[in-house]
Order: C-alpha cells, then structure tokens, then sequence
C-alpha cells in the first residue's frame, strides 16, 4: 500500500468521471509543478474539530470538556470555543443514540475495489435493532463554505465498503450513511441497501481498471474540478477552459447577435445546464482577469491590453484619534453614527450561556423567543436535491372578482 492514496475517496467525484486527470496529477506532481495542498487555517480549525470530536467518541467526553483547550494542527493553533462545541455537540449525540461503541477515525482499506486504496472513516459501526440489521457511516465536515449533499455521496459510499470490509463483509439490511456539516445544512442522510454499495462498488473496480489499463478521458464537471489542483495552475486544465469557453462563447454570440451557435437553440435544458456552471463561469472569468493582469504588470501584456494606475480608494484619516477629537469638538454627539444593536452571532457569544462562561442566561432565554428568520428566496437546484419542489406561485387576485 503507498502512503498517499491517488485514488482518494475524497476524490473520487473527480477521478471517477475525469480519469485521466489522475496521471495527469501524478505527473504534474513529479514535475514539481503541483505540490500538497497547502493546509490553512480553516482547514486546521476543520482538523482540531475532528480531533476534539474523536476524543469525544473514543473517551465518553462532552465538546464542552475541550471549551479553552488549546490545539495545534497543520502548524497553526486554535483554542476550543463554546461555538466549536456547539456545533458538535448534535452529532455527537446522534452518533450516542444509536451506539456506544462506534469506530472512530479508522483507516479503511478499500483494495477489493481499488486495488492499494484506502481512507480514514470518521465514525462507522455496525446495529442490530429488532431484526434489522444497519451499517452506518457519519462523516464530519466542519466547513461552512460549500455545503455537501448526503444523497449521492461517493466519498461515504467508498467509506461504507472500506467498514463493511473491516467488520468482516456483514449481512446487513440497509447502510445509512450521514454528513455532519454544522456550519452549512446540519445533518445530511442518505439510506441504501447493500446490493446498491457493492453494486456502487463494482462501477469503481470499473473505473479502476480503465485508469489502469490508460483507457481515460478528460471530463469537467462542477464537482470534479471543484478541488483539482490541474484548474489551479497558471493557464489552468485545457478540457476544462474548452468546457468553460463553449458554454461562454454559445451564451457570448447569442447575446451579441440574437442568434443562435450554429443554429444551436438554448433550450431550458442548456439554460438550466450554463445556470448550474455559473459559478464555474464566474470563478474562471476572474482567474483569466487575474491571470491577464499579471501579464500586464510584469511587462508582457496580452496583445490589446495594458495595466494603468486604479482609481483612487476610498477616503480615510491617517491619524483616527486625532480626527475623533477635531469632530467631536466641532460637532458633540453629532460626530457619532447612530448605536446599532451587534449581531445575533455576537450576541450569541456573549449572551448564552455555556459550560465555561456564564453569560447572561435569563435574557438568552427571553431573547430566544423573540428571534424569527424570514423565509429564504427561491432558488435553483438540481432536481435531485433533497428539498420538495415548490409549486407554482398562486395569483393572489385570483379569487377575487
Ligand atoms: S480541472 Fe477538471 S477536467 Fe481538468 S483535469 Fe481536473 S477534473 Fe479533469
């Protein structure tokens, strides 16, 4: 087994459908031209989050015993808040209510499928309840930035085959398998049963044997090249700026001349297909802006282009203090914005009450009762997306004659 799993199962949305992004890496990765991913201070948050919640499951230990402590990951440090166990305590206990003795942080060695792979799996045990025997599997991502769906999920689909491998290929009726995300969409699960993993974890000895034998391809998708290093380099992935651009110049020419490409209609399945890439669109847009500055700034712009001074920023006192007193003096009170009431998040830290601060649990109480959140606006997702649909919109003047 090599230390460094090339087929992931973090990965896997990308070299499952992009495969020949995986020699690619492996190459760039000799050439020097990609290293490891650089690790940040949110990623180390995400990791003491995961220590703090392994030490919980392994020693029958509250988040609220670790409020103060200090961490070290990745070479930074962070210190425990109320927040941070807070947002684990709810799967923690979840994980509580249906085992005592889950596996935590196990190394899962997937080689039946993909052969020489293997994956850390959080949380996985084995119930038996009545007569039904379940598998489950609960993945703590303690990011806030992109929420992860449960449904679908080939990471714990592989994490899945891995446990049920470890505790000894099962008889088990159905596998439920939970993402965790605190900070973006709380707990997330997904139900299969067992024919559907191995059915899953036959596709992948599939994949592996074409990754093998060369027989890949390049192919972009918003999930696969999410997290590609090969998107990152200067220029960026050649299959996936053709992607990007056909997508931007069909839209491009449409706009431009009110015509179709040719003779290309944008039908609602290309307008719901060039919506879903928008944010892809977007990031790749800025990336070539980025990327066309730099040139122009260190003396070798894009034909047609050249960089100029910026406009002026905004106003501001090099000296504060002094300005503070020159208004004050002039104005009083006056010199003051109106006082604003700090945040529900701030709020929250400095009011509720924990197992290490005292705050001020009477006024959290009445506050709670008195906080409401508007409804969000609609927005556009794929229509395997585990919210209902909503209906059509009623004219409200229908009724009415
Ligand atoms: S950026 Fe996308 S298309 Fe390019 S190699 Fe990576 S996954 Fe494949």
């Amino acid at each position: 087994m090599t230390e460094h799993a090339r087929l992931s199962p973090s990965g896997c949305d990308r070299w499952s459908t992009c495969t020949a992004s995986v020699a690619l890496i492996d190459k760039l990765h000799l050439e020097g031209e990609i290293g490891d991913r650089e690790s940040s201070e949110w990623s180390a948050e995400g990791t003491v989050a995961h220590e703090v919640r392994e030490m919980c499951l392994k020693y029958g230990l509250d988040p609220h015993h670790f409020v103060g402590a200090v961490i070290s990951a990745d070479g930074f440090t962070y210190t425990v808040d109320d927040e941070m166990a807070g947002h684990l305590q709810p799967g923690i206990d979840w994980v509580r209510q249906h085992t005592g003795q889950p596996h935590v942080e196990i190394r899962v060695d997937v080689s039946s499928w993909l052969p020489g792979q293997f994956g850390t799996c959080d949380t996985g045990w084995l119930s038996h309840l009545l007569s039904t025997t379940t598998l489950y599997i609960s993945d703590l991502k303690y990011g806030m930035g992109v929420p992860v769906d449960a449904v679908g999920t080939k990471q714990l689909r592989i994490y899945a085959l891995g446990i049920w491998e470890f505790l000894g290929r099962p008889q088990v009726d159905k596998i439920v398998l939970n993402i965790d995300q605190p900070r973006a969409g709380g707990m997330k699960f997904w139900e299969i049963t067992l024919d559907e993993l191995l059915a899953f974890g036959e596709e992948m000895k599939a994949v592996y044997a074409k990754i093998e034998s060369g027989d890949v391809e390049f192919k972009p998708s918003h999930k696969g090249c999410r997290w590609c290093p090969v998107k990152d380099l200067v220029g960026g992935c050649a299959a996936r700026n053709k992607w990007l651009l056909e997508m931007f110049v069909e839209l491009l020419v449409r706009l431009l001349t009110g015509k179709d490409v040719d003779g290309i209609e944008i039908t609602p399945e290309r307008r719901w297909h060039i919506v879903k890439h928008a944010p892809d669109i977007r990031a790749w847009l800025a990336k070539q802006h980025e990327e066309s500055l730099t040139a122009a700034i260190n003396g070798t712009p894009d034909p047609g282009s050249k960089a100029v001074a910026g406009d002026l920023g905004d106003r501001y006192f090099r000296d504060g203090k002094k300005a503070e007193g020159l208004l004050v003096d002039a104005l009083g009170e006056k010199a003051y914005k109106p006082r604003q009431l700090i945040g529900i998040g701030e709020i929250e830290k400095l009011v509720k009450p924990g197992r290490k601060k005292q705050g001020h649990p009477e006024t959290w109480e009445k506050l709670l009762k008195l906080v409401d959140r508007p409804q969000g606006k609609p927005k556009l997702v794929p229509a395997d997306h585990l919210r209902p649909a909503l209906g059509p919109i009623e004219d409200a003047f229908d009724d009415l004659d």
